[in-house]
């Protein structure tokens, strides 16, 4: 039996919408509508995550009940629960678009579980909701074995990020035009229930603010510090207390940071940096057409529908976390002072580059980063952009350097194109002689050194091209490897000799193939 502790405090404390009927419209005054998932055809479990059923409290037999595919299919609602969509504005691609909300998402509730830790079910394709403006309301299986494996191989990466229950699929089709080209076709469709201790995003904070409900914005932001940053009013001052409003305003900019640092360390983009896709608690939200670098490239971006102006590419994301962060400190002006919430993004600053210097060292198996590290780290990145070189295989397998011999021979697989290997050949040579004369000096013995590299060079990454083998054979009707690649990623920084093929660099079939180098924000 299905049973949770709920403890709904989004839909108690904070004020509703006085309709409850799923109709597109603007809500002005609220936080949130109550709407129910829309039942589905023929819900079934396709995969679930053992760690986050374990957070939950959820047995093997729970998890693989009737009930629960029923209940995460959206076709039940269990004693408790009190669903809703989130009322939210945000910038999209640099504009502001008004009010957005959870046009697809739908929280079930908050739970309670056995340690004391509050955690949000949330469904993702559970039918339409007062946001969905003119779409559906639902979500295609390729884009939601995305987002359930790409959750979880983020966590075990040790990046911040929401996590994911399960993945049920729908036993429905839905209707998706993939590349807008006018050739819609059926897809099936699929639900995935995501877990975080909240899902507020900066957007949340900028409509009330937009619509220059000031009252509406206070509450929120007492809410939300209440309720998700407990620590900051734990000496019994109030969570509207300036002091307090600027330190939480702090820690957003500060999670951002380390969030975005852990995002260039492991090669991941996210492609829709919009601030309706950035949480306040600094967790990787909203997996759409994200993708992980393959071949170094600062410049790319998986998201065809960025592909103009590349706003989101990889290399920019410290910059767009950061413009983010401003619009939501601009949401904030009617509660903060102005220096307060510069003194904030300034903040951001300095944590990213501090956690950029820590991440630099641990990638090149250094005890500390100096400013010539820095340069040495910027110059080899520019080296691996040159000679079109993958970026998990290199840093992987620099690790096994032998400081004595320096040789790129063991290196050459992380190439994509021998031409440009034997072109970049000597310049590659002449910085790896840079690099073990720095070993020289470090106090790491080769042993410390390999552990420290390895532990932040993940052997293993979701790789776009294996996500989307994952989904054609799931497509197909073989599920199989959707359970495979999530085992494989629960380890990624451990050597795998029965796996070895997944470490290796993108095939070159995969190379522009659609899901594999490209994808749209139709999903
Ligand atoms: P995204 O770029 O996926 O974060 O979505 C931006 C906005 O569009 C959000 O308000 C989503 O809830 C909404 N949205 C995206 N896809 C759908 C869909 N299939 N049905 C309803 N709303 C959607
Ligand atoms: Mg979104």
């Amino acid at each position: 039996m299905l049973r949770f502790r709920f403890d709904n405090r989004f839909v108690r404390e904070l004020p509703a919408d006085p309709l409850t009927s799923a109709s597109p419209r603007a809500v002005l005054g609220a936080l949130f509508s109550r709407v129910a998932p829309t039942a589905v055809a023929a819900p079934r479990l396709v995969a679930y995550s053992r760690e986050v059923a374990a957070l939950l409290d959820l047995d093997e037999t729970t998890v693989q009940s009737q009930e629960f595919a029923q209940v995460f299919g959206g076709n039940a609602v269990v004693g408790g629960m009190e669903p809703y969509a989130a009322n939210y504005g945000g910038h999209q691609f640099g504009h502001w678009a008004g009010q957005l909300g959870d046009g697809r998402a739908l929280t079930l509730g908050e739970i309670i579980n056995s340690a004391g830790q509050r955690w949000e079910l949330q469904l993702k394709g559970a039918g339409p909701t007062p946001y969905s403006r003119r779409a559906d309301g639902r979500a295609v299986l390729r884009s939601s074995i995305r987002e359930f494996l790409c959750s979880e191989a983020m966590h075990h990466l040790g990046v911040p990020t929401t996590r994911a229950l399960c993945l049920v699929a729908t036993g429905e089709g839905v209707m998706r035009d993939m590349f807008y080209d006018g050739r819609p076709r059926i897809e099936p469709g699929a639900i995935v229930c995501r877990v975080a201790p909240s899902f507020i995003r900066l957007g949340n904070f900028e409509l009330p603010a937009s619509r220059n409900d000031i009252g509406l914005l206070r509450q929120l932001v007492a809410f939300t510090i209440d309720r998700d940053f407990p620590w900051l009013v734990a000496d019994g001052r109030a969570a509207g207390d300036p002091d307090v409003v600027a330190a939480w305003f702090a820690e957003i900019c500060e999670r951002t940071a380390r969030m975005i640092v852990e995002w260039m360390r492991v090669g991941f983009v996210h492609g829709v940096m919009n601030t309706d896709n950035l949480s306040v608690l600094g967790l990787t939200l909203d997996y759409g057409p994200y993708g992980w670098i393959d071949n170094f490239d600062p410049n790319w971006t998986p998201n065809t529908t960025d592909a103009g102006g590349r706003r989101y590419r990889f290399g920019q994301q410290p910059d767009i976390a950061y413009w983010n962060l401003e619009q939501l400190a601009n949401a904030l002006l009617p509660l903060l002072e102005q220096t307060r919430l510069r003194e904030g993004l300034q903040h951001y600053v300095a944590t990213f580059s501090s956690g950029m210097r820590d991440a630099f060292a641990r990638k090149l198996g250094l005890a500390s980063c100096t400013d010539d590290d820095v340069d040495l780290m910027h110059d080899v990145q520019e080296l691996l952009e040159r000679g079109e070189v993958d970026m998990t295989v290199f840093f992987r397998r620099l690790a096994a350097l032998d400081p004595d011999a320096p040789s790129l021979a063991p290196l050459h697989v992380a190439f994509y194109d021998e031409a440009k290997r034997t072109a970049e050949a000597s310049a590659f040579q002449a910085w790896l002689g840079r690099y073990v004369s720095r070993l020289a000096s470090d106090p790491l013995t080769r042993d410390e050194r390999r552990r420290l590299m390895d532990a932040a060079n993940p052997q293993y990454v979701l790789r776009n091209y294996l996500a989307q083998q994952a989904i054609d054979r799931a497509e197909q009707g073989d599920e199989s490897e959707i359970s495979r690649l999530l085992e494989l990623l629960r380890r990624p920084y451990d050597e795998q000799p029965d796996h070895a093929v997944y470490a290796d660099r993108r095939p070159d079939w995969a190379r522009h193939r659609a899901g594999c180098s490209m994808l749209s924000c139709s999903s």
